[in-house]
């Protein structure tokens, strides 16, 4: 027996997007979205790459070649960091304070490396003490991994600090900017980070599915210098650079997600019309706005303010309230997504976005008086 669907467009709801990611996505970079598709080989997308690249250099703070957006969600992007720069035998050191480090400690492990943990508890940014007490234990670590914004916690850790570390330890330094990117301060160069992988659906609001990622010119030699193969042939930076690299010739690689990158390219073009120190003031001024609504409404922060993020605000779910019950009623009667707690945090905490095009003044609004209505 068989039945028959009639299947037609799918039109989604106009959403709110105050989750952890995706954020609100521009207008701007819906329309860049959807104008004609062209070659990846084609001279003017040519164009876009090389723009593009040089956007990311701006967005990172970096003057790395190796800067370029991959074809492929934020956790290919961190997988990217720790395949090419991890041999089966390295040592790696991953700080773990949210939910993003444990995932670090699978990629070192997937790579045949070893991982010493330094843990912190979640909620607290990583103790740059605790790093510095590992990396004199463990003086052949190859690697120092940490998480800048943990999404899972909205904690910002000290990235200027356990960076410099690294450095003096004589480690390649690998950061998760997925949350940080366009939202907080960030320094590639200056810092010291040799390896960071970003994702485009949080401070940056463009569409998700890509991952922009920059490595230093010591993590560049480090890859040169390997004894065996990169285990991921579409991750292999090597084989990448002869698409992505620049230079006149370009070869094929993959196919790139053409659409997606003039989205990419859109959303980096409105961070540097911006300019990022007002795009990081922004994100603090709506933090500080939102910080208002909810302490009239007696809901209580799980992170202290010195080390918040204000891109990602985790907050308590008020005693009685079920978690799932009130953010079903938030999206089914106000179109308003907020995030749900993860791992540790469970149906303890919400999470809050005030992610890239979604900093504004009207969502904190629209956030306030739906959870009003909800909560009473
Ligand atoms: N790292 C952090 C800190 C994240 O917040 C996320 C996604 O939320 C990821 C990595 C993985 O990114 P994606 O979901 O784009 O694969």
């Amino acid at each position: 027996m068989s039945t028959q669907t009639e299947f037609t467009s799918f039109i989604p709801p106009q959403r709110t997007l105050m989750g952890p990611g995706p954020s609100d996505v521009s207008p701007r970079v819906l329309e860049a979205l959807g104008r004609p598709t062209i070659g990846h080989l084609d001279p003017e997308f040519i164009r876009l790459m090389d723009e593009t690249k040089q956007l990311l250099q701006y967005a990172f703070q970096t003057q790395n070649p190796l800067t370029m957006p991959i074809s492929a969600p934020g956790s290919a992007g961190m997988e990217a960091c720790f395949v090419n720069l991890l041999e089966p035998g390295d040592t790696a050191i991953v700080c773990v304070n949210g939910v993003f480090g444990t995932r670090m400690i699978e990629n070192v492990e997937r790579c045949g490396a070893n991982a010493i943990r330094v843990d912190d508890e979640w909620g607290k940014p990583v103790d740059p003490q605790k790093v510095e007490d590992a990396l004199k234990a463990n003086p052949t670590a190859k690697v120092l991994a940490f998480v800048h914004a943990e999404t899972s916690t909205g904690v910002r850790s000290d990235a200027e600090a356990i960076a410099k570390l690294g450095k003096a330890h004589n480690c390649l330094v690998i950061a998760d900017t997925v949350t940080a990117l366009g939202g907080i301060e960030l320094k590639i160069d200056e810092w010291g980070i040799d390896a960071a992988y970003s994702g485009t659906q949080k401070c940056l609001s463009c569409v998700p599915g890509i991952s922009p990622v920059t490595f230093s010119q010591e993590a560049v030699e480090s890859i040169h210098a390997r004894k065996t193969k990169v285990q991921s042939w579409f991750l292999d930076k090597n084989l990448v650079m002869g698409y992505w690299g620049g230079g006149a010739k370009r070869a094929y690689h993959h196919t790139a997600p053409v659409n997606a990158m003039y989205a990419l390219h859109e959303s980096l073009v409105m961070l540097k019309q911006e300019g990022l120190e007002n795009a990081f003031a922004r994100h603090q001024s709506m933090h500080n706005q939102l910080k208002l609504g909810l302490e009239e409404l007696g809901i209580q922060f799980v992170v202290e303010e010195s080390y918040r993020l204000p891109q990602l605000n985790s907050v308590w779910i008020p005693e009685g309230l079920d978690d799932a019950t009130i953010r079903k009623q938030l999206l089914e009667d106000f179109n308003l997504e907020i995030g749900a707690g993860l791992g540790n945090f469970a149906g303890k905490v919400w999470r809050i976005g005030l992610m890239g095009y979604s900093a504004k003044p009207e969502n904190v609004e629209k956030c306030i008086s739906a959870l009003k209505a909800v909560i009473g």
